[in-house]
């Protein structure tokens, strides 16, 4: 064959081999949680690009201008919302050509922020955080049920980007929604073995509200639902207190966040830190939480024998 024609064919080979649907669709996640629902629905067929990837606080993700690269080549471009990830607003306009995000939170009845939550002061603490009076709490995947709902946006999205492949999304979709359902029972079946007076556990910041609404567990942290926010002295003094009074073995890191804070407060309150719940993102493959539904497992044979008080 002419070298002129070999050239041609080769700039053409990643389109036609898309189009006869060889080539997995190229997919952008803005975090590492959605990125892992994107490859569970969609197997070998998706190419995922996780931009906050494992370990990586989200919150307070500085996009680097690779970042913008990655979205200028993708078909799809997913995005948590409720405002945890804002700065894909930002990318996504560096990027110029990259497609509209899709939000997975998208038809969530979103959990207000109660600042009584936070450590059952609500009068002190208005003043203080009055930027998060009545602001939505972005962490609905931690209720597998809303995990379900992220399920089902991110797949019709894929269905959009890709209809060729619609059917091997559908099928991909409704066997990892059947998994989550399961594994939403077996959450609760969990939960059930505590006595609901000992369901109380500390953690670093706010990222288990809708897990605490799901499943009947109170959750305290001495940091809000943003870990861009410090906690006072007298708003961690008061936690202390509260830990000590009734009497809350359940304290815990997260993967993703500043851990001086809470061991401080555990050293003071005279607990031991029971070791560290994923929150906002998922370990590295070899971690102990490398997907969504390996998070869950791994965070529930933590915090049930913490909350029994056997830890
Ligand atoms: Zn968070």
């Amino acid at each position: 064959m002419h070298r002129r024609a070999l050239l041609a064919l080769a700039l053409a080979a990643p389109a036609l081999a898309r189009a006869q649907g060889a080539s997995p669709l190229p997919v952008v996640a803005s975090f590492s949680i959605l990125g892992d629902m994107v490859r569970q629905i969609g197997g070998d067929q998706v190419a995922v690009h996780v931009i906050a990837g494992p370990d990586v606080d989200a919150h307070s993700f500085q996009p680097r201008p690779s970042d913008a690269q990655a979205l200028r080549g993708a078909a799809l471009v997913l995005r948590n919302g409720l405002g945890f990830d804002a700065w894909m607003d930002r990318l996504l306009n560096a990027a110029g050509a990259a497609p509209a995000a899709v939000t997975a939170t998208e038809g969530i009845a979103a959990r207000q922020i109660p600042d009584e939550d936070r450590d059952g002061h609500a009068h002190e603490r208005k003043q203080e955080h009055e930027h998060e009076a009545g602001a939505p709490d972005p962490h609905a995947w931690q209720d597998l049920r809303h995990g379900q709902t992220y399920v089902r946006n991110i797949a019709a999205a894929l269905q959009v980007a890709d209809p060729a492949r619609a059917a091997a999304f559908q099928r991909g979709a409704e066997a990892y929604l059947r998994r989550l359902a399961t594994l939403d029972g077996w959450v609760r079946a969990q939960i059930a073995t505590v006595p609901e007076a000992r369901r109380k556990v500390v953690t670093s910041h706010d990222a288990f509200g809708y897990f605490g609404a799901a499943y009947g567990v109170r959750f305290l942290a001495p940091q809000g639902v943003s870990t861009e926010s410090e906690p006072s002295a007298a708003q961690v003094a008061q936690l202390i207190r509260t830990l000590k009074r009734e009497g809350i073995t359940a304290v815990f890191l997260e993967n993703m966040a500043n851990p001086a804070t809470l061991r401080r407060l555990a050293a003071e309150a005279g607990v031991k830190v029971q070791g560290r719940l994923y929150a906002d993102a998922l370990s590295p493959a070899d971690g102990p939480a490398p997907t969504y539904e390996a998070m869950f497992r791994h965070n529930l044979g933590l915090l049930v024998p913490a909350m029994r008080g056997a830890g």
